[in-house]
């Protein structure tokens, strides 16, 4: 069958390379062309990472939170490593995005859509193509696909888009096992690892939620409305698609599941992760990402923020969905705490005046608006501006009388002290007890359970 093409307006065919006329951003220069070509073409070979069926779920899902319905939570490290591909650091993830889930699902009476930074996560757009190390200017750690954190690492290396493949494929085989073999079983839910949560008022909190959905639970037995959804939870995988030489080869002609028997059709789906962002940095409309990823099937994330001009919303909406396909465009906003009051009214209006009223899901990523550095040259982030930004995010959306479908938040299942502030009141001086990051400062587990409570609070009061 000959491939679809897609000409809608934006700017002609789009083919899987036709990003590779365009300008492009942040784009690695690999020495070794013959490793690189290698390694793409194992890409090439290579099984789907993930499933159309499942990309076209989390399609429907994303309706359902375009339109209200449902609530999204994503999040994960800001530079996943090939190291974190371990059992227990897997593990605590899935436990504390299951266990926000729990406490966004109390709160906000809506069903909650799971989306992991995990399985692939590896690429980072980088400020400065150099850094400083211990006095030595070295090339900036641009994740563990492109090069390692180590000084002694730092070259490209094209061998590892093919570990990245690895990784993600394993590290996504062990969400998959782990929520089949009941992990997410809600008639359990004690069992979620609560023993971690040390501060006594978090957990009278967190256990009034479990008490609640328990009680549900039994209702629904005692009435037979019981349905086998209900003891497994889906989580679903995404990555900030910057790294175009390894989403191409991954970009595969499918059927689509939703097409009938007398009309079947074929779509190019990134089979590298169910949900893929666009990043601040590479949302240039003429340049080489909004390129690729307009011919792509999968739901989309696309970064907004300060720099993004309302008339580029539509524009870019425009580009990534023609078809005006409800769900399938995120915005996820991130201004910082002390703009967002001044931004996001008029980007809310620009959508919501449009053709596109509806149809997309706004996110709130209250992380990189406000990172910022404390004295000792760390990189920290407040609780307070992150509370703060998500507040106003969610006032102002009802003001607009729109709808905030969603939060996006680097975190990590691991006590870390990264961020400053929180029920632990983090000071400065405790940043470098735990501070284990490579990239971005992650809010640790019960920084991000109080996060999940003050979102239920809102809906609550
Ligand atoms: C990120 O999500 O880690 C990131 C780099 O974000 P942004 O593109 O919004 O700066
Ligand atoms: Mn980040």
């Amino acid at each position: 069958m000959a491939a679809p093409t897609k000409t809608n307006g934006h700017t002609g065919e789009w083919t899987p390379n036709s990003w590779r006329s365009k300008p492009i951003k942040q784009c690695p220069e690999y020495p070794d062309q013959a490793a690189l070509a290698k390694a793409v073409a194992s890409l090439h070979r290579l099984p789907p990472i993930v499933h159309p069926r499942e990309i076209t779920e989390l399609k429907n899902h994303l309706r359902d939170v375009a339109q209200g319905k449902a609530f999204l939570l994503q999040g994960g490290d800001c530079a996943e490593l090939f190291d974190y591909c371990q059992q227990d650091a897997i593990e605590s993830k899935i436990k504390l995005l299951l266990q926000m889930s729990l406490v966004l699902l109390w709160g906000a009476n809506k069903r909650v859509v799971r989306i992991g930074r995990m399985a692939g996560q590896y690429a980072k757009p980088r400020s400065s193509p150099m850094e400083i190390v211990d006095g030595r200017q070295v090339p900036s750690f641009r994740g563990d696909i492109l090069n390692g954190y180590h000084v002694d690492e730092r070259q490209l290396d094209p061998e590892r888009l093919v570990k990245a493949y690895h990784h993600s494929s394993a590290t996504l085989n062990y969400i998959r096992a782990s929520i089949a073999s009941g992990i997410a079983d809600l008639s359990k839910p004690l069992d979620w690892g609560l023993g971690h949560v040390r501060d006594p008022a978090l957990k009278e909190k967190y256990e009034k939620a479990v008490e609640f959905l328990k009680d549900m639970r039994s209702f629904m037995h005692t009435i037979g409305a019981e349905n086998e959804k209900f003891h497994t939870v889906d989580l679903f995988t995404s990555h900030e698609g910057l790294l175009l030489e390894y989403e191409e080869p991954l970009t595969r002609l499918l059927d689509d599941p939703s097409a009938t028997s007398t009309s079947p059709k074929k779509q190019y789906y990134n089979t590298s992760a169910h949900f893929l962002w666009i990043g601040d940095r590479t949302r240039q409309l003429d340049h080489a990402h909004v390129e690729f990823f307009r011919g792509i099937a999968n739901p989309l994330g696309v970064k907004v923020g300060p720099t993004t001009p309302a008339s580029d919303l539509l524009a870019l909406l425009r580009a990534l969905n023609p078809e005006r396909e409800p769900g399938k465009i995120t915005l996820i906003t991130r201004y910082g705490a002390d703009k967002v009051a001044d931004l996001l009214p008029a980007h809310i209006r620009a959508v919501e005046d449009s053709e596109y009223a509806r149809t997309v899901v706004w996110q709130c990523d209250p992380m990189h608006g406000n990172t910022q550095s404390v004295s000792c040259g760390i990189k920290t982030r407040r609780f307070s501006n992150i509370f703060s930004e998500l507040q106003q995010t969610l006032r102002i959306h009802k003001e607009q009388n729109s709808y905030l479908g969603g939060v996006h938040l680097e975190l990590t299942g691991e006590p870390v002290t990264e961020c400053l502030g929180g029920s632990e009141n983090l000071a400065e001086d405790d940043l470098s007890t735990n501070y284990t990051s490579f990239c971005d400062p992650r809010l640790n587990e019960k920084q991000a359970l109080e996060l999940a409570f003050l979102i239920a609070d809102h809906y609550r009061t």
